[in-house]
């Protein structure tokens, strides 16, 4: 799962948008004293994995301020247990959910994925290296 480096986040704001999850935000106006705006976190309990805005943050932000670790890991230090199944009532669909998946309210970037059909040979080669890179 991924986490925000507060202090490296430049709250350029193009991790949120594409998070197929919908699970980054920016923290509330005061966290981080200083900030305006503030910068991202993710709502972790949500966060499917994917790595999609590890890429966004490393190579479109040029930033580095995302970081994906060990569900287990991330359990243990954070003392909290998180579950590996969708919520019962799934996620609403939105307009380009079907870039995202064939039918449903789960997002992937596996077999069927429209958005991973459209990815050129320079994208795939950094999903591979980003999922070498994870094993
Ligand atoms: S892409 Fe990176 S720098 Fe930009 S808001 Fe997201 S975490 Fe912050
Ligand atoms: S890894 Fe994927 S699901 Fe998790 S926060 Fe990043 S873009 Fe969202």
């Amino acid at each position: 799962m991924a986490f925000v480096d507060v202090n490296a986040c430049t709250a350029c704001g193009l991790c949120a948008p594409l998070c197929p999850a919908l699970c980054i935000e920016s923290l509330a106006a005061g966290v981080v004293t200083g900030r305006d705006p503030q910068p991202g976190q993710i709502r972790f309990h949500e966060c499917v994995g994917c790595h999609v805005c590890v890429e966004v943050c490393t190579h479109l932000a040029g930033v580095e301020a995302i970081r994906a670790y060990d569900a287990n890991l991330a359990e243990q230090v954070l003392s909290t247990e998180i579950g590996d199944r969708p919520e019962p009532a799934g996620v609403a669909p939105e307009a380009w959910d079907e870039l995202w998946a064939e039918g449903g309210g789960f997002h992937h970037m596996g077999e069927g994925s429209r958005i991973a059909s459209l990815l050129g040979p320079a994208d795939r080669a950094l999903l591979d290296n980003e999922r070498l890179g994870s094993s």
